[in-house]
C-alpha cells in the first residue's frame, strides 16, 4: 500500500510550492467535502518510492476555530496519515513553530521540513538543526522548496524512517497535571482511538469538539474539572492560556537555542520597500497606478486585442466548419444550431480566455511578489467599513472588464464570508458587455445624455456598499468574525514556473467549466428562439412564434410593475443570462418585426434591471465555481435578481410620478447599430467612466483614510508593524 503523506504548515509557508515540486502533474484538485476549501492530493513517485501526498489547508493553529483549523485536525485525526511533513518558514521560525507544538502533538510520525533555507541564509543567519532536532524530537530537514534543494532528503527520511516524535513542549509541572487528567480517563473505552497526550491537553483545555466526540460521566468530568481549577488558581490564568504561553515559551527557548542571528541593520529591503509603497501618503496613489496599468494592458490594449484575435480565429473555425456541413448536405437548422448556437454561444465566452490568462498572469506576479498582500492591507480598513475585506477591491475593479475573471480573483480572499460576499457583490460593477445597451438607450431615448452611463457605474459602487452594509447584518453573513491578521510577508521575485502553473490552472478551469455550462445554454437557447410550439423551424423573422416568446409572453406580466411587461422585454431580460451582449441584439432581431417602446423612465428601469440582475451564464458557473455549492449559487443569484427587480420598480414608480408625461419612443431595427455606434464613441480607452469610477472610489478611500489617520493620531500606516 502507497504511504499517506499530509503536508501541514502556516499559510505561505511554501506549501504550494513543495506539494508541486513533489507531486508535479500529477495531482488531483477538489474540495473538502461539503465546503469550498481547495482539497489537493498528488502522487509522488521516484525511484521505487510512492506515496499519496495530501496538502492540508494552511493554518496558524490546530484548535478547531476556523474552516481551514477544523479540516486539518479531523484530517489528521479521522484519516490517520502515516507521515506528517511539517512545513516550516524558517526566515519565520516564531510563528511557525507554534503550530510545530500541536503538530507533534497528534503522535503521527513527523518529518519537520525547515523551508526557505535560502532566504535565511540570504540573511546570513544560521540555525543549529541539531539542536532544533533534539528539542523537537523530531527530524528536521533544510529544504528550499522553490530552489528544489533538499527535497530528495526530506521525503527519504519521511518515506523511510519517521518516528512517531517525542516532544518536550510543556514545564514538568504541566506535564504532571495532563498525566493526571489521562489518568482520569484511563478506563475509558475509547481511549485507543486518540493519541494520549494530545487527548490530555484537549481534555485540559476543555476542547468543545473532543468532548463533543466523547460521552464523560459525570464523575469523570467533575474528576478533571478539579485539577483544572486547581491548576488554573495556582496560575491566575484559564486553562487554554496556560497552555499557550507554554507553547510560546517552548518556542522562544528553542529559538533562543537554535537559531542564530547575524547582527544587521535594523531595516531589511521589504521594510525599505514598504516604508514607499505603504506610506500614508502615496500608498494609494501608487497602488491606483499599479492597476491602473494592469487593467490598461489586460483590459484595453493587449487583453482587448486578443478577443479580436480570438474571434477572428472562431470566425474562420465555425466558418470552415459551416463549408463542410454544407458540402456534406447539412439541413439549415443544423447549420443554425452549430454555427448560430454553438459557436456563436461558446465563441462568446472563449475569446475572453487570452485575456483572462493575461489578467491573471498580472495578478499572480502581484499576488507571489507579496504586493497584493500590501494592497488588502491598504483597503482592508476603508472597505471594513462596509462590511467587506481589503481583498473584495481587486475583483471589484476587475469587474469592470468582465465579472467572471472578477468573481475568480475573489479566490484569494481568505474568510469565507467576506469571499461569498465579495462573489456576490461583484457583478453589480458593469462588465464591459453590458455597455453595448446602455449605449443603445443612452442614443436612442436619453439623446446622448451624459450623466446616464456613468450613473451605472454609480448605482453599482453604490449597491456594493449598501449590500455590504445591509448583507452583514443578515444570518447568512453574521458571526463570522475571525480577527483579521493581516500578514506582510517579504517581498520576493515570482517564480515563472508558479506564475505559469497558476495561470494554466485558471484558464483550464474556465474552459472546461463555463464551456460545459454555455455549451449546454447556448444549444438550449437556440432550440427556443428557432422553433415554434409545434416545434416547426422557424425564420430569425418569426421569432414572436418561437417557445422564446411564448415563454417571452409567461413573463412579461411579472415586469409589468417595472415598466417593461411586453414579451420582447422578457426576452431579452431572458437572452442576457446567456451572455449580456446578446441583450441588444434581441432588441435588434425582435424589433424588426414588432413594435417595442421605452419611455426614459422605463428604459432608466430597464437598464438598472440588466444591471443588477442574475450576470451571464459564464459568470453564474464562475459563480457556481467559487463558491462551491448549488445553494449558495442560489442565494447569490437570487439577491441579484431581487435587488434588481426591487430597484427597477423604484425606477419605474417614482419615474412615473415624477414624469408623467415621458415620451414613449420606438426602437427601431437599427437599434444595434445605433448600440453599436454610439458604443464606438464610448470605447473603453477613453471612457470616461473608467476614470470616474477611480475618481469615486479614491474619494471615498481618501476620506476615509483621512478620517482613519485622525483618528489614530499620528501613528504612521503601520506598514513593518504588523509583520508577524
Ligand atoms: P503556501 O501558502 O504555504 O502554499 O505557500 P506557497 O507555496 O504559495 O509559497 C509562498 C511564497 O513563498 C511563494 O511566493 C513561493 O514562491 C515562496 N517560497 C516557497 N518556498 C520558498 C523557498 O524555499 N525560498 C524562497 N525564497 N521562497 C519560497
Amino acid at each position: 500500500m502507497t504511504m499517506k503523506v499530509a503536508l501541514v504548515g502556516n499559510p505561505n509557508s511554501g506549501k504550494t510550492t513543495l506539494f508541486n515540486t513533489l507531486t508535479g502533474s500529477k495531482q488531483y484538485v477538489g474540495n473538502w467535502p461539503g465546503v469550498t476549501v481547495e482539497k489537493k492530493e498528488g502522487q509522488f513517485k521516484s525511484n521505487n518510492r510512492e506515496a499519496t501526498i495530501v496538502d492540508l489547508p494552511g493554518v496558524y493553529s490546530l484548535s478547531p476555530y476556523s474552516l481551514e483549523e477544523v479540516i486539518a485536525r479531523d484530517y489528521i485525526i479521522n484519516e490517520k496519515p502515516d507521515v506528517i511533513i511539517n512545513i516550516v518558514d524558517a526566515s519565520n521560525l516564531e510563528r511557525n513553530l507554534y503550530l510545530t507544538t500541536q503538530v507533534l502533538e497528534l503522535g503521527v510520525p513527523t518529518v519537520i521540513a525547515l523551508n526557505m533555507m535560502d532566504v535565511v541564509a540570504r540573511r546570513g543567519d544560521r540555525i543549529d538543526m541539531a539542536a532544533l532536532q533534539k528539542s523537537l524530537g523530531c527530524p528536521v530537514v533544510a529544504i528550499s522548496a522553490v530552489k528544489e534543494h533538499g527535497v530528495d532528503k526530506l521525503i527519504d527520511m519521511a518515506l523511510l524512517s519517521a518516528k512517531k516524535p517525542l516532544p518536550r513542549t510543556f514545564s514538568s509541572n504541566t506535564e504532571l497535571v495532563l498525566s493526571g487528567v489521562l489518568d482520569a480517563v484511563k478506563d475509558e473505552p475509547w481511549l485507543g482511538c486518540y493519541e494520549p497526550r494530545w487527548l490530555s491537553v484537549k481534555l485540559f483545555e476543555g476542547d468543545e469538539d473532543l468532548l463533543k466526540r466523547i460521552q464523560l460521566s459525570d464523575a469523570i468530568k467533575r474528576k478533571i474539572d478539579g485539577i483544572v481549577k486547581a491548576m488554573e488558581a495556582a496560575n491566575d490564568d484559564d486553562a487554554q492560556s496556560i497552555i499557550t504561553n507554554e507553547r510560546y515559551d517552548c518556542v522562544a527557548a528553542l529559538l533562543g537555542q537554535a537559531y542564530i542571528k547575524k547582527e544587521r541593520p535594523k531595516l531589511t529591503a521589504s521594510d525599505k520597500i514598504d516604508k514607499v509603497l505603504t506610506n500614508r501618503w502615496l500608498a494609494l496613489p501608487i497602488f491606483f497606478f499599479i492597476m491602473w496599468g494592469v487593467y490598461f494592458v489586460s483590459i484595453q490594449t493587449v487583453g482587448g486585442w486578443t478577443i479580436g484575435w480570438v474571434e477572428e480565429l472562431i470566425g474562420w473555425v465555425s466558418g470552415g466548419v459551416g463549408t463542410l456541413l454544407t458540402s456534406w448536405g447539412a439541413s439549415d437548422w443544423v447549420l443554425s444550431l452549430v454555427i448560430d448556437g454553438i459557436f456563436g454561444g461558446v465563441g462568446a465566452v472563449l475569446v475572453f480566455v487570452p485575456q483572462l490568462m493575461i489578467l491573471y498572469l498580472f495578478i499572480s506576479i502581484l499576488e507571489d511578489c507579496g504586493y497584493m498582500s500590501r494592497v488588502a492591507f491598504i483597503m482592508d480598513r476603508i472597505f471594513r467599513r462596509f462590511g467587506l475585506s481589503g481583498k473584495s477591491f481587486i475583483p471589484m475593479l476587475i469587474g469592470t472588464g468582465c465579472s467572471v475573471p472578477a468573481v475568480m480573483a475573489s479566490r484569494t480572499i481568505e474568510n469565507e464570508s467576506d469571499r461569498k460576499m465579495t462573489i456576490m457583490l461583484t457583478p453589480f460593477i458593469p462588465c464591459g458587455a453590458k455597455l453595448p445597451l446602455f449605449a443603445m438607450f443612452v442614443g436612442l431615448v436619453f439623446k446622448d445624455a451624459s450623466w446616464v452611463g456613468p450613473s451605472m457605474y454609480l448605482v453599482g459602487i453604490l449597491m456594493v456598499i449598501l449590500s455590504g452594509l445591509i448583507l452583514k447584518r443578515t444570518k447568512l453573513f453574521k458571526g463570522n468574525t475571525t480577527p483579521f491578521v493581516m500578514e506582510l510577508p517579504e517581498y520576493k521575485m515570482p517564480r515563472p514556473k508558479g506564475l505559469l502553473l497558476h495561470i494554466w490552472e485558471k484558464g483550464k478551469s474556465f474552459v472546461i467549466k463555463a464551456g460545459t455550462i454555455i455549451f449546454l445554454a447556448s444549444a438550449v437557447l437556440w432550440v427556443l428562439q428557432s422553433f415554434s410550439l409545434s416545434f416547426e423551424y422557424l425564420t430569425p423573422e418569426q421569432i414572436d412564434q418561437s417557445i422564446l416568446a411564448g415563454i417571452g409572453h409567461i413573463l412579461a406580466p411579472l415586469f409589468a410593475p417595472l415598466g417593461f411587461g411586453n414579451w420582447m422585454s422578457a426576452v431579452a431580460s431572458l437572452t442576457g443570462i446567456v451572455a449580456k451582449e446578446i441583450v441588444v441584439s434581441t432588441f435588434a432581431i425582435v424589433s424588426a418585426n414588432t413594435v417595442v417602446t421605452f419611455t426614459a423612465v422605463t428604459a432608466y428601469a430597464f437598464m438598472m434591471f440588466t444591471l443588477l440582475a442574475a450576470p451571464c451564464m459564464a459568470a453564474i458557473g464562475a459563480i457556481r465555481r467559487e463558491m462551491g455549492s448549488w445553494k449558495w449559487t442560489f442565494i447569490a443569484i437570487g439577491y441579484q435578481t431581487g435587488l434588481a427587480y426591487v430597484m427597477a420598480m423604484l425606477v419605474n414608480t417614482a419615474g412615473g410620478f415624477l414624469f408623467p408625461n415621458a415620451k414613449a419612443i420606438q426602437l427601431g431595427s437599427d437599434a444595434a447599430t445605433a448600440g453599436e455606434g454610439a458604443l464606438a464613441s464610448v470605447s473603453l480607452l477613453d471612457n470616461p467612466m473608467i476614470y470616474i469610477l477611480g475618481a469615486v472610489l479614491l474619494a471615498v478611500a481618501v476620506t476615509s483614510l483621512v478620517s482613519l489617520i485622525k483618528r489614530s493620531g499620528n501613528k504612521p500606516l503601520p506598514g513593518s508593524a504588523t509583520k508577524l
